[in-house]
């Protein structure tokens, strides 16, 4: 079964021209695109898609970076799409990420990591309708 998960490609990796890398990494990986979008987040929508991270001590630095400049959203479809992508993008600080994870290649630090991916099939399905109406989403094959 094809499942979904919710992806971004972040502020840094758009800024320091590795957006094309990335998606081809995705797309060798073996992920459908069902829908992508260049996007500049305002500081209250990040605000809403990191508002679990409420009261952390680095909301405020996450949320300023988030909204920072411009970032790729997409939705990936892959069987068990939620865990592959996140064994695809590596561990949240790249000095832990294994060789050849996107934040292992691309992540400057733990705050500017890249690529952002849900870490579950519920969060997967709240963070895609945050970005995407169902019209917008292509169906799984
Ligand atoms: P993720 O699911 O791997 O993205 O990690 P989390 O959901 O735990 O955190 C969301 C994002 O907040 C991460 O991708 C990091 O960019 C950032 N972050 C998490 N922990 C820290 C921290 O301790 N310090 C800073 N500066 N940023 C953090």
């Amino acid at each position: 079964m094809t499942n979904r998960t919710f992806a971004i490609i972040k502020p840094d990796a758009v800024k320091n021209n590795n957006s094309g890398k990335i998606i081809d990494h995705i797309l060798n990986s073996g992920y459908e695109i069902l829908s992508a979008r260049l996007t500049r987040m305002t500081l209250a929508q990040a605000e809403g898609f990191y508002a679990v991270h409420v009261g952390r001590p680095f909301f405020e630095e996450l949320t300023r970076f988030m909204s920072s400049g411009s970032c790729w959203v997409l939705v990936l479809g892959k069987d068990n799409a939620v865990e592959e992508w996140r064994k695809t993008i590596g561990a949240t600080n790249p000095v832990d990420a294994d060789e050849g994870t996107i934040r292992k290649l691309y992540a400057t630090s733990l705050s500017e990591n890249a690529v952002h991916g849900s870490d579950s099939d519920k969060n997967a399905a709240i963070e895609i309708g945050f970005f995407f109406s169902d019209a917008e989403l292509i169906a799984c094959q």
